[in-house]
């Protein structure tokens, strides 16, 4: 317990693990993303990186909804 994680998409600091989901943009975070294309999609995050950037860049998470403030 206690494990904090950064959040690959927004930056958001969260208690977790891999596979937990961010709380404010809704990322699932993997640990691994370094390793992922940017354009890839893989079967925990039904987006690309790239596109969830984009998203939270215009504020909101991965389902498009507005962001969460923590
Ligand atoms: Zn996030």
């Amino acid at each position: 317990m206690g494990n904090k994680v950064k959040c690959f998409i927004c930056n958001t600091e969260f208690e977790g693990g891999s596979f937990d989901e961010c709380p404010v943009c809704g990322w699932m975070y993997e640990g691994f993303e370094n390793e992922l294309e940017p354009d890839e999609k893989d079967e925990c995050n039904l987006i690309s990186i790239n596109q969830a950037k984009k998203l939270v860049a215009e504020g909101k998470d991965i389902w498009g909804e507005p962001l969460k403030k923590q």
